[in-house]
């Protein structure tokens, strides 16, 4: 027999009794999660000032958008804002401080989606935007198209009056010597420092972490309003060094990032290639919506046995609008955050924190 869509109301119907006893307590609350990208992250190789900052940076990012779910502002608002001060953080791998492509440029993606309306909006490869986040709310909102790429998207950014910065704003020394270390260690050629960059240190930087953490730093945000609409939002340099035009999930509608409120809203984060094999962003809301699974054991089964089966290595955050909460990940870390109206703020970075 085939299962009748009722929206909504059969989806929460068809909730587990303890799932709606904890959902009782967040119902027309709001709440957000968000992430600063899954990795190589590990305790034995952080410096406490680096782990500090991180902390602080998350805290930062969902006071942000928190503070808009608080005045009765919408979940889209709320992802957006959260996201903006995560793109302006050097420490992330979006926007300033995002990855470099082989050949030193930086090339951005982002995606958001309203879960009540299934509009979307995504941008890949562009090159000029301070708020790539932005970008991809004005496709969603202006233009009569989901995804755009490349020159037309940074044409379409300079139309919209976003604001426009030169490549040299999203430099920072520290990915250009891990770029310059991978390329070396490829046996590829090292492009020319970026117009506008600052000099090129005498001393070798102090401290450059591990490759492997800077493949990693996308961040994004899943947020539920009062009004019960939820919403999802990434925003990425992609992977470092980076060839040909390659763009990952996190722009990818169903791969990285998607929302709806008959199930959920989730933003992914690790190596892209695996998650647009798996679409795991609908995946997950799919488990939800079609086998009626609770969030947290939805999120697992796409992570810990349909990721790892593939060798996959990443981690996701999503949201239901009937407030579930849910982190999963198969690395060492994943920078993370959340908190429900009314309750405190999470801050977690390794594998053993709740
Ligand atoms: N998923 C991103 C990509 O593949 C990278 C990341 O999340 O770290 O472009």
């Amino acid at each position: 027999m085939r299962r009748a869509k009722t929206g909504m109301v059969g989806a929460v119907m068809a909730l587990s009794a303890v799932t709606a006893a904890a959902q009782a307590k967040t119902q027309g609350h709001w709440a957000m999660v968000l992430h600063g990208g899954a990795g190589i992250i590990e305790r034995a190789s952080m410096n406490p000032q680096t782990e500090a900052d991180y902390r602080a940076a998350l805290k930062q990012a969902l006071e942000a958008g928190t503070a808009v779910l608080d005045r009765g502002g919408s979940s889209l608002d709320a992802v957006e804002a959260a996201i903006r001060v995560m793109e302006d953080n050097p420490l992330f791998n979006a926007g300033r401080g995002a990855v470099f492509t082989a050949d030193g440029k930086i090339q951005l993606d982002a995606a958001i989606m309203d879960g009540a309306t299934l509009r979307a909006g995504a941008v890949a490869d562009v090159t000029h935007t301070r708020y790539t986040i932005s970008l991809a709310r004005a496709v969603m909102e202006k233009t009569p198209f989901v995804f755009l790429a490349g020159a037309g998207a940074d044409e379409f950014s300079r139309q919209a009056g976003l604001e426009q910065v030169d490549q040299s704003f999203f430099f920072t020394e520290r990915r250009w010597q891990s770029l310059v270390k991978q390329l070396k260690k490829e046996g590829l050629p090292i492009p020319p420092r970026p117009e506008g960059a600052p000099p090129e240190p005498k001393e070798p930087m102090a401290e450059i972490e591990p490759e492997e953490a800077h493949k990693f730093g996308t961040v994004g945000v899943v947020a539920l309003d009062r009004a019960g609409n939820i919403a999802a939002g990434t925003s990425t340099g992609g992977t470092q060094a980076k060839r040909w035009g390659r763009v990952g999930d996190s722009p990818v509608i169903g791969a990285g990032t998607y929302a709806s409120n008959q199930s959920c809203a989730v933003s992914a984060t690790g190596t892209g290639e695996y998650f647009i094999r798996l679409t795991v962003a609908r995946e997950v809301c799919a488990l939800v919506e079609y086998k009626n699974m609770p969030l947290r054991a939805a999120a697992d089964e796409v992570i810990h046995t349909e990721l790892a089966a593939l060798h996959g290595d990443g981690g996701l955050i999503a949201i239901t609008p009937d407030g579930q909460l849910a982190w999963s990940f198969n690395t060492p870390g994943m920078y993370r955050a959340r908190q429900v109206e009314g309750g405190t703020i999470e801050v977690g970075i390794y594998a053993d924190e709740p």
